[in-house]
């Protein structure tokens, strides 16, 4: 059954019309299990306010997306499609996805082998076209978002309490994660997608969607170790690295109220720090020498996406300080810290995964009220490739957004 789903994918991605074959497949399609879930209601689902999205009825949705082919190669066009709308699904127009250093880590392998083609991207932001017959928190038109994750187990301690970034069966990522029928979800860098209700947020209106996707992963990832380690006025904090994650953490944790300085190796970023809210900036460079700032700081949020020296920032932490990393780099690097650092004055290595949808709705409000938003810098689904080489020579400044429709 499944050849048979994929060669019927294969079918319609390449047949964009309203054949009766057509009509068969994608019947057969949705009964063979991949939208069984949810009978719709149809009037419900495409009325007439709706925006039926592909002519497809409840779908499965023909779409398209730029997507790896191995780890080196340039992305290229894929024709794929995205499940029939189940009864919780929410149907999204993609207008926006920003580009996350995580995309370019997956696809070269850094974080094991993966399967190709492979769509990344997890800063989705757009509108929506369709609703299930039971979705209850958005209609036609709401302005949403997806972040790094589609679903997770609902069951489990963490699922309750709303932790779904740390779910004990392991959630389902936006991408490179196997679904329930076994396929693997495809992300962002697409135009269309569908999406349980429970892993959509509500983008506030105050917020323009081009800089909302940044918000979901980005965002998330600084806000939740900043709400967790109680970042707030009369605090010292040190932002290691000022990308992505790092320009976001800066303006969270000032309008936090903590007072922040910048470690970055770029000083022709030390402006900018400021400009985000920075009251200091250190550069980080072989041979630095940071002894004077030796137990300064009561928290350090570590964006950097690869190997570095841990050595050198774990003693600035005061005692019973912690310094967490939000930034991964490759997987078989290690990355390792002296016998006696953290012993020296009590202090802690700690990590972070992002966060659970209740707090990223909770990030998006924080970020409304406080005019907190990327920088950002719009790119054509042809420029994605160009885009990955500046993420990696560090020349983004500081989230480049994918604009569907250019
Ligand atoms: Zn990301
Ligand atoms: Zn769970």
């Amino acid at each position: 059954m499944k050849e048979d789903n994929e060669h019927v994918q294969r079918t319609i991605a390449e047949d964009n019309g309203q054949s009766r074959r057509e009509f068969i497949l994608t019947s057969a399609l949705a009964v063979a299990g991949a939208g069984a879930a949810g009978i719709l209601n149809p009037a419900r689902a495409f009325g007439a306010e709706s925006k039926n999205p592909s002519g497809q009825g409840n779908g499965p949705y023909p779409t398209e997306g730029m997507a790896a082919y191995s780890e080196t190669g340039p992305l290229k066009l894929m024709k794929f499609q995205r499940r029939a709308l189940g009864a919780k699904d929410v149907a999204i127009k993609i207008h926006y996805c920003g580009v996350c250093h995580s995309d370019i880590h997956t696809i070269h392998g850094d974080w094991g082998k993966i399967q190709y083609p492979q769509i990344v991207g997890h800063e989705l932001a757009g509108e929506v076209l369709a609703v299930g017959s039971s979705v209850s928190k958005f209609n036609v038109g709401s302005r949403v978002g997806v972040g790094t994750m589609v679903d997770s187990c609902r069951h489990c301690p963490e699922c309750l309490r709303g932790s779904e970034n740390y779910c004990e069966n392991g959630n389902t990522q936006t991408y490179g994660s196997k679904n329930r029928d076994g396929s693997i979800t495809q992300g962002g860098y697409s135009k269309f997608v569908v999406v349980d209700e429970d892993f959509v947020v509500s983008i506030p209106d105050s917020i323009d969607l081009a800089e909302a996707g940044p918000l979901l992963c980005a965002g998330i990832t600084v806000y939740s170790p900043l709400r967790h380690w109680n970042v707030a006025p009369g605090k010292r904090v040190a932002v290691l690295g000022l990308g992505g994650l790092g320009h976001l953490a800066v303006q969270l944790a000032t309008a936090l109220g903590a007072e922040v300085t910048v470690i970055t190796t770029s000083p022709d970023k030390a402006e900018d720090a400021r400009r985000f809210g920075a009251k200091d900036v250190l550069i980080s460079k072989d041979g630095a020498d940071f002894s004077k700032y030796k137990r300064a700081f009561d928290f350090i949020l570590d964006t950097v996406p690869y190997q570095h020296d841990l050595d050198r920032f774990i003693p600035i932490l005061k005692r019973d300080a912690t310094l967490c990393r939000v930034g991964v780099g490759k997987l078989t690097t290690q990355n390792e810290y002296g016998q006696m650092t953290t012993v020296l004055s009590r202090t802690s290595l700690a990590g972070s995964n992002t966060g659970g949808i209740r707090e990223t709705q909770e990030m998006l409000s924080f970020c409304a009220l406080n005019k907190i938003k990327p920088q950002i810098t719009k790119i054509s689904m042809n420029e994605i490739d160009e885009a990955w080489s500046k993420v990696v020579a560090k020349k983004a400044r500081y989230r480049f957004v994918i604009d569907m429709k250019a």
